[in-house]
């Protein structure tokens, strides 16, 4: 199963994709996890996608997709992946599709979750994340057991560089202009689940759950 997770930065496609990935036992891949761990190790790649992201803005195509379809290449991958982040533009869906193909596979489902832009702002300004597993937290809405720390493995919580509210704005923007697109081209592929992604954690991942046993079934 090659599932895509779509949404607005703050839409919680991160934590949804984490927790359904495990349970459905599928690989997890996170562009931008991926480009935040290479900053990390400080290679070529990092050096390359840091202007951009520090921006708010999309690191271009080319560097993006080799990324991911390396990874996609990986035996953990043969039973199935959930995107998260990616693709982002209609360029990286269709080389998604074109590598996919290659294997006689396809995107099979592609879940959209939708929340409005106000309740989006407030999550991101909000957002802490750990350095270890990068669950996200927020300070309001869903803040850890102990101040700074993870509940789930006790990593420290630090808040992203580019969730500052000017870089946030440019991140909703780029994604109303770039990604958004992807919705309806999921949707004329038939492709498309929308869930809604406001309230709880739990009840936002039974959605997801539920909209996807559906589509199985079908
Ligand atoms: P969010 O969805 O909350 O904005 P991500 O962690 O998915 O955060 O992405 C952070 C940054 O990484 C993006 O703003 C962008 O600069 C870069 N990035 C991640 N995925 C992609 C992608 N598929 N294409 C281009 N840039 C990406
Ligand atoms: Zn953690």
């Amino acid at each position: 199963m090659y599932i895509v997770f779509l949404g607005a930065p703050g839409a919680g496609k991160g934590t949804q994709a984490a927790t359904v990935a495990e349970k459905l036992n599928l690989a997890h891949i996170a562009s931008g996890d991926m480009f935040r761990e290479a900053q990390k190790q400080e290679t070529e790649l990092a050096k390359q996608a840091k202007v951009y992201m520090e921006k708010g803005m999309l690191v271009p195509d080319d560097i993006t997709i080799q990324m991911v379809l390396e990874r996609i290449a990986a035996p953990d991958c043969e039973r199935g992946v959930i995107f998260d982040g990616f693709p982002r533009t209609l360029e990286q869906a269709k080389a998604l599709d074109e590598a996919l193909g290659k294997q006689g596979k396809m995107i099979d489902s592609v879940v959209y979750i939708k929340v409005a832009e106000a309740e989006l702002l407030e999550r991101l300004s909000g957002r802490w994340i750990c350095r270890q597993c990068q669950t996200p937290y927020h300070m309001v809405n869903s803040p850890p057991q102990t101040p700074g720390k993870c509940d789930r493995c006790g990593g420290e919580l630090y808040q992203r560089p580019d969730d500052t509210p000017e870089t946030v704005k440019e991140r909703l923007k780029v994604y109303f202009a770039e990604t958004a697109p992807l919705i309806d081209h999921y949707a004329q592929a038939g492709k498309l689940l929308e869930v809604g992604g406001e309230g709880g954690v739990d009840e936002v991942r039974e959605r997801i759950l539920a909209s996807l046993e559906k589509e199985t079934v079908k």
